[in-house]
């Protein structure tokens, strides 16, 4: 239970954040991860694409992002 209340405080406290890389054009910007749900779909400032997670991935952060 200790291990628990720790991990979830550190959570609280850390903000989430992810470089995403697009695909297509390359641009790198650094977003904020929605940590209370999933993000599909993210418009790249760069070119303009809207991109959507891979097969298999839940959220764009998943498919583009560096986070692990
Ligand atoms: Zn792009």
């Amino acid at each position: 239970m200790f291990a628990i209340f720790e991990w979830n405080t550190l959570m609280s406290q850390v903000e989430t954040h992810s470089t995403l890389t697009c695909p297509d054009c390359g641009h790198v910007e650094t977003e904020t991860m929605p940590t209370d749900a999933c993000q599909y779909f993210y418009d790249c400032k760069g070119c303009g694409v809207v991109l959507k997670p891979l097969t298999g991935d839940c959220c764009v952060f998943c498919s583009y992002g560096d986070f692990p």
